[in-house]
């Protein structure tokens, strides 16, 4: 059977894990998220003490870092050095982290690899910020899935208070609007729509309608 790859990028918040995990439940295929990889080397950087304002310092760390991408149960479980870190990657200190590490291109080129290699062996919807630009650029299907700033902040926040955290709405935003900023002005692989992505603006949507346009949209491009 041919391979189907979908590649879906955005900015911070627009749902695209989300959205994407449900469509490709649906769709069965599998479901990789490639921000997990970049917050990795950030937790890597931020337990060792690496200065994040030093890419060479950052780009050295990346010989002590072993990454795997593990599905287990058709879930991605993310392992460093053999150890499983997927739910500490999600902590809000570990996103600015990966911020701070991911415009560096020897950590951009050190996960290419990996990415690619699942695109190769599966059907996959991957996400992520460059995959319809840099990572994926033959994809089947590239989507550009993105809402308003104050809209994303909301739902980051509603999920964050969820878990526990002590977050304020202010604070969200703000981290939002810094990490979209650094993403889409980075020099190597910025954030940006691929000339031949659909563009899907969740805003007004919910969630199940959400997974339903992105759906519709990866069967009527296959
Ligand atoms: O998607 P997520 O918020 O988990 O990604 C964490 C960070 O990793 C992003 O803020 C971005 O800087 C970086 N990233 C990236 N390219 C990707 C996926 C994530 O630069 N393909």
């Amino acid at each position: 059977m041919r391979l189907i790859s979908v590649a879906i990028d955005g900015p911070v918040g627009a749902g695209k894990s989300t959205i994407a995990r449900a469509a490709a439940e649906r769709m069965n295929f599998i479901y990789c998220d490639t921000g997990a990889l970049y917050r990795a080397v950030g937790l890597f950087c931020h337990r060792n003490g690496v200065d994040m304002h030093d890419p060479s310092e950052i780009a050295m760390s990346l010989g002590n870092i072993k990454l795997e991408i593990r599905l287990i149960n058709g879930v991605q479980r993310i392992f460093m050095n053999s150890e499983d870190v997927s739910e500490e990657i999600r902590l809000p200190k570990i996103s600015m982290a990966a911020s701070a590490v991911s415009p560096v291109p020897e950590v951009r080129a050190a996960l290419l690899g990996l990415q690619r290699d699942i695109a190769e062996t599966h059907s996959v919807i991957m996400d992520g910020r460059d995959i319809g630009t840099v990572v994926l650029p033959n994809a089947d299907v590239k989507i550009f899935l993105t809402a308003k700033p104050e809209i994303r902040a909301k739902r980051r926040y509603d999920e964050l208070v969820a878990k526990g955290s002590d977050v304020t709405f202010e604070e969200v935003l703000d981290d939002l609007n810094k990490r979209d900023y650094n993403d889409s002005h980075r020099g190597t692989a910025p954030l940006k729509q691929a000339a031949d992505a659909v563009r899907a603006d969740t805003s007004e949507l919910d969630f199940e309608q959400s997974v339903e346009l992105v759906c519709n949209i990866i069967k009527e491009r296959m």
